[in-house]
């Protein structure tokens, strides 16, 4: 409503007030010429810095033509200082890059939005070498013949999961496709009812079944599923019995699933394999730090699975990977189906992965050196100082208007990893104080902490914006704090 009326309200310039306006801006060889242009010049070059200057007098032209009297009074209006102080500004932006770091303040420490998992030091030093130095991703060294690139980092995964064999893909959805399409096409895969999940971002089992051209055979019901149902399924069609590991949600009540050592005998007495998603797998018991237990890969390997896979970038606190465990036969016959190719990895994801695995070796560090492990066992105490010592700048930066506290709250880990339990956790609550909806001007708000130079990501519930302060580290207090000079509410 208001814009209407403040639109009504701007005065109509004359055909000639408005043609001596537009004759005030300066033209595009003047600003170029300008000393002020020069060091833009020499930062991004003549071209771009030519077609911002275009870029901006056309923009202001359009305003005077539309009637934005905002240039009429001002004698300055078009001075070649405001032409490049925009263009300098426009520049800028479009220099920053499209994939920024920002704050993950979410409470979600493994946010598939936000990247997932964050990377260890060693391991980006490993890229950074491999990035700038040619390296033997594909040779072998000792024999000084061509290799193969899961070399790199197989043994090293056998020896953390007990298991004969390993190779490494894309992500944990193409190890799915690429197990269920080199062991089970044109046949049978037998699935509980109770397990044909839905990740999130479009993987969805069946789904996933169909395209790697496997049947698929659901048994049992969403919430009972017993021992006799894979009996009764098994035919000579059957290429697999799958398990998946039930992510991002939980059956409770009256409930029945069967457990992968009561299922494995069944399918070695049938010569069939077992395969299991694991999703987020761990390599280490969570428990030992008072985490909430999630199975790890070699309880199930040595359960009896055959294959297992499982995302690098979830638990394990490494590269976007998937990777793919086993019994040797059958992960050399993983390897030689022509999607492996396809859905190989490349050298980054392999040099950030060894070094990653590594930490595992020593799991006396392993807390204190995992990034992912650090943030999910940070105790709440930290979070409170840290939230404390932030309160009165966050208060004095965003005014009367709204009201910060001090507050305890839950984090996840996220990623589908044990969805049902919560980590006790710190961080600032605003709300609004002032008169007109509460809803609205969180959001204001909320779109302002985006606009920082370093965007803050919250959570808005319960009628208060939520920022945990777990993924907070010390090294980044001090700019999280000096950045509230530049928002603007
Ligand atoms: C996360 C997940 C996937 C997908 O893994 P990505 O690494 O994201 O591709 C597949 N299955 C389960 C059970 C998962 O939890």
């Amino acid at each position: 409503m208001t814009e209407t009326v403040e639109q009504s309200a701007k005065p109509v310039l004359e055909a000639s007030a408005l043609n001596a306006l537009l004759a005030r801006m300066p033209a595009v060889e003047r600003v170029i010429a300008s000393t002020e242009a020069q060091p833009l010049i020499a930062q991004y070059g003549r071209t771009q810095v030519l077609a911002a200057i275009r870029a901006t007098l056309d923009g202001w032209r359009r305003d005077v033509q539309a009637g934005d009297s905002a240039f009429g009074a001002d004698a300055g209006a078009f001075s070649i200082e405001r032409v490049i102080a925009d263009v300098d500004r426009n520049l800028n932006a479009r220099a920053r890059g499209k994939l920024r770091a920002v704050f993950n303040l979410t409470g979600t420490v493994l946010h598939t939005n936000l990247g997932r998992a964050l990377l260890p030091d060693e391991a980006v030093s490993a890229v950074v070498q491999a990035l700038t130095q040619p390296a033997n991703l594909e040779f072998d060294l000792a024999s000084g013949k061509r290799g193969d690139r899961d070399d790199l980092i197989d043994e090293l995964i056998c020896e953390l999961t007990g298991a004969e064999a390993a190779t490494v893909v894309n992500n944990n959805a193409a190890a799915v496709l690429l197990t269920l399409s080199a062991l089970a096409a044109r046949k049978d895969v037998i699935v509980s009812r109770g397990e044909l999940v839905e990740i999130g971002g479009a993987f969805r089992i069946p789904d996933i079944m169909s395209r790697a051209g496997a049947r698929l055979r659901e048994i049992g019901t969403t919430n009972r599923t017993h021992l006799k149902d894979y009996e009764a399924a098994i035919s000579a069609r059957t290429a697999l019995l799958m398990k998946v590991h039930c992510s991002n949600y939980a059956i409770s009540g009256f409930t029945k699933s069967v457990e992968l050592d009561e299922l494995a005998p069944l399918a070695r007495s049938h010569g069939l394999p077992v395969a299991v998603d694991l999703g987020s797998g761990t390599l280490t018991d969570l428990t030992q730090w008072g985490l909430p237990a999630e199975p790890t890969v070699r309880a199930t390997v040595e359960a009896g699975a055959d294959i297992v896979t499982f995302s690098g970038d979830k638990l394990l606190g490494g590269p976007q990977a998937g990777l793919i465990v086993g019994r040797k036969e059958l992960i050399a016959k993983i390897k030689k189906h022509p999607l492996k190719r396809a859905l190989r990895v490349g050298k980054l994801t392999l040099a950030a992965l060894e070094p990653v695995l590594r930490l595992y070796q020593a799991p006396e560090f392993l807390r204190e050196r995992l990034t992912t492990l650090r943030l999910l066992t940070r105790a709440a105490t930290e979070m409170h100082a840290t939230a404390t010592r932030a309160l009165s700048a966050w208060q004095r930066a965003l005014g009367e208007g709204y009201d910060v506290s001090v507050e305890p709250m839950f984090s996840q880990i996220g990623s589908g990893a044990l969805p049902v339990d919560v980590l006790p956790s710190s961080g600032l609550v605003v709300r609004h104080r002032g008169k007109g909806s509460s809803g609205r001007a969180l959001l204001k708000l909320e779109r302002a902490l985006r606009a920082l130079p370093r965007p803050v990501i919250g959570r808005i519930a319960d009628d208060a914006l939520r920022l945990d302060l777990r993924c907070l580290e010390s090294a980044d207090e001090a700019a999280f704090v000096a950045q509230l000079a530049e928002l603007r509410l």
